[in-house]
């Protein structure tokens, strides 16, 4: 086991690369606090993750775009389990639309909850890991957070924020023992793809020289090498997980 006796957050671990990354972490022996907004599907992760080990997981409720609301999420974390050994902020959304039709509210609510939910997850967690001077945060950018994607101005603000924060983080925690690095998918088969339009889906396979999706298990495995000791010199760092997509 990669990531025995470790307690980890994972935030959005109700649905796909957060649920798969759930289930991989209680593989590798870790006891994981799926924080999602979506109630449902955040519990039912929970049985799952019971399924395979006792007492290995619970659910915390949260929206990661309140300050007010992670803050209770840490606590109830900490207060369960104490300090989290591993921070994942992998919750997002996606709000497309063309810069000159994007409404304020779409613009807003997508920095609220990728940017500023990154921020707020992170603010009130890592003074907790260093205090204990050791910790490991993940951040979720994007391939579209480095090369921009049409139709998406909100969503490549906030993923080419997370690499800021996560550079200024690796330096500022790096000599306090936490190492903060990111995770950059391309296109997943998730809730965010299932949309597509089949000719859609077709020219941005032809773009990927491996030609297939990601899976949520491919980003869940570059959560896991990132949280475990392997990476033990990998510090600011953003991972790409795209099968060599070109954009
Ligand atoms: P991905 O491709 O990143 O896995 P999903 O849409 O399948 O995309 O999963 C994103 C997860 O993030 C969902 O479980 C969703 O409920 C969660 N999420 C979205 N917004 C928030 C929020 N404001 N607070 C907490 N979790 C959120």
């Amino acid at each position: 086991m990669r990531l025995e006796g470790k307690v980890a957050i994972i935030t959005g671990g109700g649905n796909g690369i957060g649920r798969e990354t759930a289930a991989l972490f209680v593989r590798e022996g870790t006891k994981v606090c799926v924080a999602d907004y979506d109630e449902t599907a955040g519990q039912r992760v929970v049985d799952e993750l019971l399924a395979i080990a006792d007492e290995c997981a619970m659910f915390v409720k949260v929206d990661v775009s309140s300050a007010e609301s992670v803050e209770h999420m840490a606590r109830a974390v900490i207060e369960s389990w104490g300090t989290p050994d591993i921070l994942i902020n992998n919750a997002g959304i996606t709000q497309d639309s063309m810069l000159t039709k994007m409404s304020i509210e779409q613009w807003q609510r997508v920095i609220d909850v990728n940017l500023n939910g990154v921020f707020y997850c992170t603010r009130f967690i890592a003074p907790y890991m260093v205090e204990r001077g050791k910790g490991k945060i993940i951040n979720t950018s994007s391939i579209v957070g480095m090369h921009g994607n049409i139709g998406q101005t909100n969503y490549a603000a906030t993923k080419a924020g997370v690499i800021g924060m996560t550079k200024t983080w690796a330096k500022e925690l790096g000599h306090k023992g936490i190492r903060v690095n990111a995770v950059a998918p391309g296109y997943v088969e998730t809730g965010m793809v299932a949309n597509v339009p089949d000719k859609v889906l077709q020219l941005m396979l032809d773009k990927v020289p491996l030609h297939r999706l990601g899976r949520p298990s491919d980003i869940a495995h570059a959560y896991l090498y990132l949280a475990s000791d392997e990476s033990d010199y990998v510090n600011g760092t953003v991972l790409e997980v795209n099968g060599g997509l070109v954009i």
